[in-house]
């Protein structure tokens, strides 16, 4: 009995979360509160760092609901405020009877964050340095320390072969299905190129997900300068583990640059 209404409390304080506002949210629990207002300078950091552009997007899984995420609705990056934050479920429906425009491709985080409780934070941008690996199918692999979890390379995400029935599609990671074949084609990895289209990352922390697209990014334009000039020499996947369990502990470094830098341009 007493199971019984304990369950029944816990479903009611759930979906008390769930009817709250994200603005009230945040007044109510400090985790939202610092999870949003990051989120928020991440968007920012994103466009200054160029691994976003005029489209593109970053969320967050909410740390007092597992099964929802914020993300901002449909605005550019370097503009993103916090009442701009919605609150959406593991399907990319909104929540919280929110009816503002959201990003057409959602889906990609929903799919990401419901296959994997490990991440936290996903990406997702167009920046042109990744898009030659997803057309030619040449493998991005880590060619230094900094990208190191990139691990034995990136898989690429292929729309034609799950696009039914037609597989010409407009490119959009546009429904719950193609969110989830994203997420399948990413595996066990914390990034995967969409051919034709652009990337997404993730990590435990907006600050991971933020570092790994930006050194990806990097890493991508690197290697296409190296395989100019010669035969490369990539991280070898111990190497790579190694360097990542090493770098990633110092992701407070840049970020409090990346940060600083766009404050100071507000
Ligand atoms: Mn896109």
């Amino acid at each position: 009995m007493m199971r019984k209404i304990l369950g029944l409390l816990i479903l009611l304080s759930a979906s008390c979360v769930g009817a709250a506002s994200v603005q009230e949210q945040m007044e109510q629990n400090p985790a939202v509160k610092a999870a949003v207002e990051e989120l928020v300078l991440a968007n920012h950091i994103l466009y200054d760092q160029n691994a976003v552009d005029g489209y593109g997007h970053i969320s967050v899984r909410n740390p007092v609901n597992p099964n929802t995420f914020f993300l901002s609705r449909s605005v550019s990056p370097p503009v993103v405020k916090v009442e701009d934050i919605m609150e959406f479920d593991m399907n990319g429906n909104a929540l919280n009877g929110d009816t503002r425009v959201a990003y057409g491709e959602r889906f990609i985080h929903s799919g990401i964050l419901k296959d994997r409780p490990d991440i936290n934070s996903v990406i997702h941008g167009h920046a042109s340095p990744v898009l030659p690996y997803g057309l030619t199918g040449t493998t991005l692999k880590p060619v230094y320390h900094m990208s190191s979890f990139l691990g034995e390379g990136a898989p690429i995400f292929e729309i034609r072969n799950v696009a039914h029935p037609n597989p010409d599609t407009d490119m959009f990671i546009s429904s719950p299905d193609l969110g989830n074949a994203l997420s399948k084609s990413m595996g066990l990895q914390y990034f995967v190129l969409m051919r034709g289209h652009g990337y997404a990352t993730g990590a435990d922390s907006i600050k991971k997900s933020v570092f790994r697209a930006i050194y990806a990014i990097q890493n991508a334009s690197i290697q296409a300068e190296a395989m100019k000039m010669g035969q490369v020499q990539y991280l070898t996947p111990g190497e790579a583990a190694a360097a990542q369990a090493t770098i990633e502990k110092t992701i407070g470094r840049p970020w409090q640059l990346w940060s600083e830098r766009v404050k100071n341009k507000q």
